[in-house]
């Protein structure tokens, strides 16, 4: 295939989004995209290239004290007749467009565009970002290359509508359950109701006031909710199990642990099985390139309220966040889109950032 990225596509962050958007890279099928971001990067002198399946590191070497890494995946969700790229005035539509092929368009233009950074930097674009995280080129190469990402700080270019969302909120599901003594129903006093039961747990739900935690300056608002019941034998049988599946959206001062014992403890007397949980990350704003990079963005921060990638840089000790020029209402929509003067503001942005 010809390589559409051209030097004057790769000019342009608006055309270069639209040309990104049009090689369709449904998650595992990033083959392609990847094959044409990696020939740009190789043809382009000051930036030392490497691969890990369809994942593609590019970074300079210039002997700065710090580094940064500017990241982004290449994959999006399924196509839902929405490709190529359509635009409609400031508004360009596509699978993609938001979520984030437009921060990748971002990054991919400065790799090319800025060979004397005030910081080193790694451009990082990564496959399965959409799917099941064994196959996350991110969580994939911070096991089997952590030096590829080693660095001070980093920016994560998912979709946020132009503003500074800081780490992100950890999420944990558990089980908790209720026990009974099964009975036939016509003689319901012989039993014990494993569902009524349930009531208790529900009431605690009902009840809690969820937190709001306020870090540097970032307000994180918790959330923890019944997502699923499940009980009942036949119409004819006292049940005696009735399981409660809980999702709980925690602060990132809460550490994984603290918050399943924060659980333990509000559902105290009942049985509670941890299912997952995945920790949150802080906002991490108090390194340099961090605050230099929020005042070349102009606005204050916000905390991220879902799970973003942001915490695997956090657990790799880098404080990271989230900016990009999607609108993440729309991102995996039909009529997913991205505001096209988002997208000039962002590369604006980030250049002003790391021009010297
Ligand atoms: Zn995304």
């Amino acid at each position: 295939m010809t390589n559409p990225l051209t030097p004057a596509v790769l000019s342009d962050p608006v055309e270069l989004t639209r040309v990104l958007v049009d090689i369709e890279s449904v998650s595992l099928h990033e083959k392609d995209i990847t094959d044409c971001v990696e020939q740009v990067l190789r043809a382009v002198p000051h930036l030392r290239v490497e691969r890990l399946g369809n994942t593609v590191m590019a970074r300079t070497e210039l002997g700065r004290a710090q580094r940064v890494v500017l990241a982004g995946h290449l994959d999006t969700v399924p196509i839902a007749d929405n490709l190529p790229a359509r635009v409609d005035g400031e508004i360009m539509y596509g699978c993609g467009t938001s979520d984030m092929k437009s921060g990748v368009a971002l990054a991919l233009q400065l790799a090319v565009a800025l060979p004397e950074p005030r910081y080193d930097v790694t451009y990082f674009f990564y496959e399965a970002e959409e799917i099941d995280s064994v196959y996350n080129g991110l969580n994939l190469v911070s096991k089997s290359h952590p030096d590829w990402l080693a660095a001070d700080f980093a920016v994560l270019l998912e979709p946020t509508h132009g503003v500074v969302e800081a780490g992100c909120q950890g999420t944990m599901r558990v089980l908790v359950s209720t026990s009974g003594k099964r009975a036939h129903s016509a003689r319901s006093w012989r039993g014990v109701n494993a569902i009524h039961a349930a009531a208790g747990v529900l009431d605690r739900l009902a009840a809690y006031e969820a937190r709001q935690v306020v870090i540097d300056g970032c307000a994180y608002r918790e959330g923890l909710n019944a997502v699923r019941i499940n009980g009942g034998i036949a119409g004819n049988v006292i049940p005696d199990r009735c399981e409660i599946e809980i999702n709980y959206r925690f602060a990132p001062d809460r550490s994984v642990e603290q918050a399943e014992a924060h659980l333990r403890e509000l559902f105290d007397g009942y049985e509670v099985t941890l299912v997952d949980a995945a920790p949150g990350a802080l906002p991490g704003l108090g390194a340099a390139p961090a605050q230099e990079f929020v005042a070349a963005v102009g606005a204050d921060p916000i905390g991220k309220l879902g799970w973003t990638d942001v915490s695997r840089f956090a657990a790799m000790g880098i404080p990271a966040l989230n900016f990009g020029p999607g609108d993440p209402n729309v991102a995996h929509a039909v009529d997913e889109r991205v505001e096209i003067p988002l997208i000039r503001q962002g590369a604006a942005t980030l250049h002003r950032w790391l021009a010297t």
